[in-house]
């Protein structure tokens, strides 16, 4: 089986090859993997290993180049998308562009190409917020963020080549991941990496937004059994049944890293703040067996320990975002993280 990976050097997706390639969902047997990635500020290179895969620097929005690639892949799993809501509040340009256009090239070169299967990857953001109860499959879309607006879009695409084309595609949705490798722009790697350098945590608004964690290697698992096992059109959710508030994340988090609960400091509330995510993942369970297995204590812990571990891997201050420092807001011009500031 040879799987292309789009955004493979990112923060999930790198996580996806790196099990790939250790045989981890094919019980040891290896898989061949072409990673496509535009290494933005969010991905780079040296998260998946140097050798032992097909890399390739690249676009997912440059149709030719897709054209050119897919022919001769078994599957196509695309994670590749600009993440992060506080950029996409900036300036929304981007994520039209990779997030809209990008899917939209991916799924017509898969077709074209004849790839047998894609899994399409989102986020429970589609749904916009929700106080009580949980979101099923069938719920509508109400994006309130740019960035959840752009996946909702591509969502929808992918929708689109299924029922048009018949293309084999699958959408997941998941809740919010956290793990190893993940932009310190995040909200638990930011937390972690101030605290462990005793610096002060931005906690949005009152800090009782409730988000519900999943850890990447569950979440990752996910997408392999909806790649092998999914149906065609279906959409599945991902998520990981430990919702929290983020000033019990934060104030957890203040905890493992042996740091003063009097660093978080409530700062203006982000605009339009989703106050609540939940899924509902009972078809992911019932028709393909998957189940999260990392609980949240136990993730964390392990996460803030790697961190602690990887100082090098985010402590450059490019690995942190624009401006990590000043209060309260991180984000400067979305054309600083290029380093195509005039
Ligand atoms: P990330 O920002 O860490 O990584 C994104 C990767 O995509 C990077 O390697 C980047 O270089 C690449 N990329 C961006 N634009 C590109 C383009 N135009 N062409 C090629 N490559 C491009 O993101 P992530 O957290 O790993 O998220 C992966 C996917 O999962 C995204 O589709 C995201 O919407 C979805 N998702 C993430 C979360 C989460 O909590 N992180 C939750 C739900 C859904």
């Amino acid at each position: 089986m040879r799987i292309l990976v789009t955004g493979g050097a990112g923060f999930i997706g790198s996580h996806y090859v790196r099990s790939l390639l250790a045989g981890e969902y094919t019980g040891g047997a290896p898989v061949a993997v072409t990673v496509l990635d535009a290494l933005t500020y969010a991905g780079r290179r040296g998260n998946i290993p140097a050798d032992g895969l097909d890399f390739v620097h690249g676009d997912v929005c440059d149709l030719p180049l897709l054209l050119d690639l897919f022919p001769g892949h078994d599957a196509v799993v695309h994670f590749a998308a600009e993440s992060h809501v506080d950029r996409s509040v900036v300036s929304g340009v981007e994520f039209a562009r990779s997030n809209v256009q990008g899917s939209q090239a991916v799924l017509e070169a898969a077709l074209r190409s004849g790839v047998p299967r894609v899994v399409h990857v989102s986020t429970d953001e589609v749904y916009g917020s929700i106080e009580r109860g949980s979101w099923t499959e069938e719920y509508p879309l109400l994006p309130n963020s740019p960035y959840a607006a752009s996946k909702a879009g591509s969502d929808l695409l992918a929708r689109a080549y299924w029922r048009t084309h018949g293309l084999n595609v699958s959408v997941t949705r998941c809740s919010n991941n956290y793990g190893p490798y993940q932009h310190a722009e995040k909200l638990i790697p930011r937390f972690i990496t101030r605290l462990l350098r005793g610096a002060t945590v931005p906690l949005y608004g009152s800090g009782r937004n409730v988000r519900e964690w999943l850890h990447v290697a569950d979440h990752c698992r996910a997408v392999h059994h909806v790649l092998t096992g999914g149906r065609a059109g279906e959409i599945y959710h991902v998520g990981g049944g430990e919702e929290r508030t983020n000033l019990e994340v934060a104030q957890r988090l203040a905890a493992l890293c042996g740091a003063d609960p009097g660093l978080i400091r409530h700062v203006t509330d982000r605009k339009g703040h989703d106050l609540r995510y939940s899924l509902d993942d009972s078809k992911i369970r019932r028709e393909l067996g998957y189940a999260p297995r990392i609980a949240f204590e136990d993730g964390l812990r392990s996460t803030v320990d790697w961190y602690r571990e990887h100082t090098e891997w985010w402590a450059a201050p490019a690995a942190q975002g624009p401006d990590p420092d000043p209060l309260p807001h991180p984000v400067t011009s979305p054309r600083a993280r290029t380093g195509q500031l005039p």
